[in-house]
C-alpha cells in the first residue's frame, strides 16, 4: 500500500534558490521536448518518441544547457517521463473518440501545453536513491539537509519524493510502500450519502458535519479577495494581498482534507465494506448551484480516501435513484427535488431524513451487488 505525506519545508534562501532552479531545469526539459515534438507535428513529420529525446537531452546537456547541471539529474529527467505519459494518456484517450470530438462527460484529455513560470513554480521529483530522511530534516543531492516543520507520519520503504511550491511555502511529498494492514473492521456492509448540506450521512444514522470554522473560513476568503480586487494590479500591496489570499486558500484546502480524512477513518472502522454512489461529477459541476455544494464535499476525495482505507468499497451507478427510493417498501418518488430534505414515503407513510434513506439505499444496493 503506497502512502504519501505532504510536509512542509522550513528552506534557508540559498535552498529555497535551489527548488527554484530545480523547477525551472523541470520546466526547461518539458518544454524543449514539448517543442520539438509540436515542430514535427507541424511539418506533418513523424513525431519522435520521448525517450530518444530523453537520451539526446542527457547527450547534450553539459555543453547545451549547463543550468542544468546545477540541480539534481531527477528534475529534467522526471519531467520528460512525464510528458511520456501526458502523451500517452492524451493519444490513449483521442483513441476513444473521434478528432475534434469532444467527450460527453467533458474529461477528455487535452494535448501537454508549454508549463509558464506565470503558473506557479511547479514542481520537481527526486527518485528513491536521491533523497534520504531522518528525524526533521530530508536530503537533497547537490544541497544537503533541508528542515522540515514535521517528521515523516509513516515508516517503511521510501519510494520518492516531489517537491513543490504553493502560496510562497515550499513542500515536500513523500511517498511510502507500507505493508498491507489488515483491518480490524466488523464484517458488514454500510451505506453512505455525500450529503449537500452535511458532509455525509451513513446507514447507521451518523452524521458528517461540514464544519462550522469551515464556514467562517469562507467568509474570510471573500473579504481577502475584495481586497485584492481593491488593489492595483501588479503594485507592492497588491502582490501582499495576492499572497495573503493564496495561503488563506491553501488553509481552507487544509481544513476540508482534515474532515475528509477523520470522516473516512472513521467509516473504515465501522464497517469492512462501504457502498457509495459514483456522481457524475463533470455532470453535475454544469449545474451551477449544485456547483459550489459539490466540490465543497469533494466527492472524488472522499471516494479516493475509501478505497484505500476501508477493505472493500462498492461503488453504485450513478443513476441508481438512491434518494427517490423508498427504503420502507421500495416506491419510486419521482416528485422528490432537492428542497425536500425530509422522505415522506407516499406509500406506505415512512417519514425519514432523506440523506438516511438514501444511504440505507446505498447500502441495500451495495449488498445486493457484492451479493453478501
Ligand atoms: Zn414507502
Amino acid at each position: 500500500m503506497l502512502r504519501a505525506h505532504k510536509i512542509r519545508l522550513n528552506p534557508t534562501l540559498e535552498q529555497e534558490l535551489y527548488f527554484r532552479k530545480a523547477t525551472g531545469n523541470a520546466r526547461f526539459a518539458w518544454n524543449w521536448a514539448l517543442a520539438i515534438i509540436k515542430e514535427a507535428g507541424a511539418n506533418q513529420a513523424k513525431l519522435p518518441s520521448v525517450n530518444d529525446l530523453r537520451i539526446k537531452f542527457n547527450q547534450i546537456k553539459r555543453i547545451e544547457f549547463p543550468f542544468i547541471m546545477e540541480t539534481t539529474k531527477c528534475a529534467p529527467d522526471q519531467a520528460l517521463l512525464d510528458l511520456k505519459q501526458a502523451l500517452s494518456n492524451f493519444f490513449n484517450d483521442l483513441k476513444k473518440r473521434k478528432p475534434g470530438q469532444k467527450r460527453k462527460d467533458g474529461n477528455q484529455v487535452n494535448f501537454p501545453r508549454f508549463k509558464s513560470r506565470r503558473k506557479g513554480f511547479g514542481s520537481f521529483y527526486l527518485a528513491n536513491d536521491q533523497f534520504a530522511v531522518k528525524g526533521y530534516e530530508i536530503k537533497i543531492p547537490k544541497l544537503g539537509w533541508v528542515n522540515m516543520t514535521e517528521q515523516l507520519r509513516f515508516a517503511g520503504k521510501l519510494m520518492s519524493a516531489r517537491i513543490s511550491e504553493r502560496a510562497g511555502y515550499w513542500f515536500v511529498s513523500i511517498l511510502v510502500e507500507l505493508p498491507e494492514l489488515i483491518s480490524q473492521a466488523p464484517e458488514r456492509v454500510i451505506g453512505i450519502d455525500v450529503g449537500i448540506k452535511t458532509l455525509a450521512v451513513d446507514s447507521d444514522g451518523e452524521g458528517f458535519e461540514n464544519q462550522k470554522h469551515f464556514s467562517l473560513a469562507q467568509k474570510k476568503l471573500r473579504r481577502l479577495s475584495r481586497w485584492l480586487a481593491r488593489k492595483q494590479k501588479g503594485k507592492k500591496n497588491w502582490a501582499k494581498a495576492k499572497l495573503k489570499l493564496a495561503r488563506w486558500h491553501l488553509r481552507i484546502a487544509n481544513l476540508r482534507k482534515d474532515a475528509l480524512h477523520k470522516m473516512t477513518t472513521r467509516l473504515a472502522q465501522k464497517a469492512s465494506t462501504i457502498a457509495l454512489e459514483t456522481l457524475n461529477v463533470p455532470g453535475m459541476l454544469k449545474n451551477h448551484k449544485l456547483a459550489k455544494a459539490i466540490s465543497d464535499a469533494s466527492f472524488a476525495e472522499i471516494a479516493r480516501q475509501l478505497t484505500y482505507k476501508a477493505q472493500q468499497v462498492v461503488l453504485v451507478a450513478p443513476f441508481y435513484p438512491s434518494s427517490k427510493t423508498c427504503n420502507g417498501c421500495g416506491v419510486i418518488n419521482k416528485e422528490l427535488t432537492l428542497a425536500h430534505r425530509q422522505w415522506k414515503c407516499p406509500s406506505c407513510g415512512a417519514t425519514l431524513d432523506r440523506d438516511l434513506n438514501a444511504a440505507l439505499n446505498l447500502r441495500d444496493e451495495g449488498i445486493r451487488i457484492i451479493g453478501a
